[in-house]
């Protein structure tokens, strides 16, 4: 069923647009989410097939596994952070000192000072995922996509329905555990950046994130 389309991507990574399937090895496969609810969103799919078809909370109860997610989330979080800086990075001589820097071989001691856009990226995990592949989400914080058109897409990312994978291990009392009660999809809309709230006016949310989207990336 719908539920499984992940699935695909873990059968055949190989046959796959670059522009689709991010990069693959014998453990992950790394995709670009096919409805972004972001300027930039990843999904990071662990191959292992024991785990696959797990609950993420319940696949993180594996210490070594968890380690092992967490260390690749670090490498998909650096690219998307690229991906971001030459998307977004202002053109100026710092940048661009940086960029040769970088490519310099060996590297210098000491990169000239750029913004460090792996600060604005998200990893973790939805409380109840839709989708039945393991998965986790690798996003800008920016909640910026014509593809974020109901309540729940925005809510799904800003509120404790989503569980930065920092988090993991989730202490055995976590109220994320019992997401449901909480009701976190329906709660009143808090701007990302800014904090103000928007009670459930969508509209308005929608208008004020494309406002901050354009601060957010020239800052
Ligand atoms: P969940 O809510 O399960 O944590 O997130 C599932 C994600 O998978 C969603 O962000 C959704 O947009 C994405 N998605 C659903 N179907 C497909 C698909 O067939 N291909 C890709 N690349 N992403 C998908
Ligand atoms: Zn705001």
């Amino acid at each position: 069923g719908a539920r499984d389309g992940l699935g695909a991507y873990l059968a055949k990574p190989e046959t796959y647009a670059p522009s689709v399937v991010v990069y693959h090895n014998d453990d992950f496969v790394a995709i670009r989410d096919m409805f972004p609810k972001s300027s930039l969103h990843l999904l990071l799919l662990p191959r292992d097939q024991t785990k696959t078809r797990m609950h993420p909370f319940d696949a993180f109860e594996d210490a070594e596994f968890l380690e092992k997610v967490k260390a690749e989330t670090r490498t998909l979080r650096t690219l998307a952070a690229g991906e971001l800086r030459r998307k977004y990075g202002k053109d100026s001589a710092q940048e661009q000192a940086r960029q040769v820097a970088l490519s310099a071989d060996p590297p210098p001691d000491e990169l000239p000072q750029g913004r460090d856009w792996e600060q604005e990226i998200v990893v973790g995990v939805h409380a109840v995922p839709s989708m039945n592949h393991l998965h986790v989400h690798v996003l800008s914080v920016d909640r910026y996509s014509e593809r974020l058109k109901h309540r729940k897409h925005y809510n799904s990312f800003s509120t404790p329905f989503f569980v930065p994978i920092e988090d993991f291990p989730l202490a055995e009392d976590d109220a994320r555990r019992n997401p449901t009660q909480e009701g976190y999809l329906k709660r009143d809309f808090t701007c990302w950046r800014c904090g103000r709230g928007f009670g459930n006016r969508f509209a308005e949310l929608k208008h004020h994130l494309e406002q901050e989207f354009k601060e957010w990336k020239k800052l």
